[in-house]
């Protein structure tokens, strides 16, 4: 699933790339892809992107102070921007025709189809949007505001950084990346954690994210590509391996469908975590 910093260079690229290009048609090909019906699809139609924002997970460009088209990529979902020439295939789900023979096309491979988009006359009308919590690279987010957002939940860390309502844009792979360049459990609860811890976990926030927007930049180089980079995440996916901190061999709990990696030596003493100790108490 893509996160804040792949979400971020999307954002930075669909800016260089659509804005400014009229609207010839707008379609979608799944049903239940578009979860509104007012404004229709259609209303987009003459229209041309003016800008492109991103909140927490969504991406939301703007036609008119009051029509918005609003994206929300979820596990599998990708935007590409191609020839309106190519082949639209099963995996497309939406597609919006631009007066310079490009599509910009939401597709997503695989039998579970989750993606969603919303048109929209303000932004606030998604839901996930408005109850969306503080975005953790902006200037709100300091570390009182951590303080106050974290110290004093009673979840466990994974848990809380992966709360949209709480911190908008965090999955569960920069969760992982987080905690472990905090060097804090995933099964700590927030309000457990002393002064010194928060500001480590606040300042491990903004350094993780901050940093994966600049690698994904880079890796991106100006195209729409929405998959994490492997390379750059230390402890995500990489069970077993040597710990780049301490060369203790990375570990992983697993409870239900999630997979939650981490050093036992530098974030729990040495030890590892059962996989029935997680997330059973809220
Ligand atoms: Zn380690």
């Amino acid at each position: 699933m893509p996160e804040l910093p792949e979400l971020e260079t999307m954002r930075e690229v669909l800016t260089s790339s659509v804005l400014g290009c009229a609207i010839v048609s707008a379609r979608a090909y799944r049903p239940g892809v578009l979860k509104t019906v007012d404004p229709p699809l259609d209303a987009l139609v003459g229209e041309s992107f003016r800008s492109v924002d991103r909140r927490g997970k969504h991406l939301l460009l703007s036609c008119r102070a009051d029509l918005w088209l609003v994206v929300h990529l979820m596990v599998a979902g990708r935007l590409v921007l191609t020839r309106t020439a190519t082949k639209v295939t099963k995996a497309t789900g939406l597609v919006v025709s631009l007066a310079d023979g490009r599509d910009l096309r939401l597709v997503e491979n695989g039998s579970k189809k989750m993606a969603q988009v919303h048109v929209v006359r303000g932004p606030g009308d998604v839901e996930g949007i408005a109850r969306a919590g503080v975005e953790p690279l902006s200037d709100d987010f300091t570390c009182e505001a951590a303080a106050r957002l974290l110290g004093a939940d009673r979840r466990q860390l994974k848990k809380l950084l992966t709360d949209p309502s709480r911190l908008a844009g965090i999955g569960a792979a920069y969760a992982d990346e987080i905690l472990f360049a905090a060097g804090l459990s995933p099964i700590r609860y927030g309000n457990t954690l002393e002064a010194a811890e928060i500001e480590r976990l606040h300042a491990a926030i903004r350094d993780v994210l901050a940093e994966a927007v600049a690698r994904t930049r880079r890796a991106a180089g100006g195209a729409l590509v929405g998959e994490r980079r492997a390379e750059g995440m230390r402890v995500y996916k990489r069970t077993g391996e040597p710990c780049a901190v301490c060369g203790a061999p990375i570990a992983e709990i697993r409870f239900a469908e999630t997979r939650t990696y981490y050093c036992p030596q530098c974030q729990s003493k040495g030890r590892t975590i059962a996989d029935r100790r997680v997330w059973l108490r809220r």
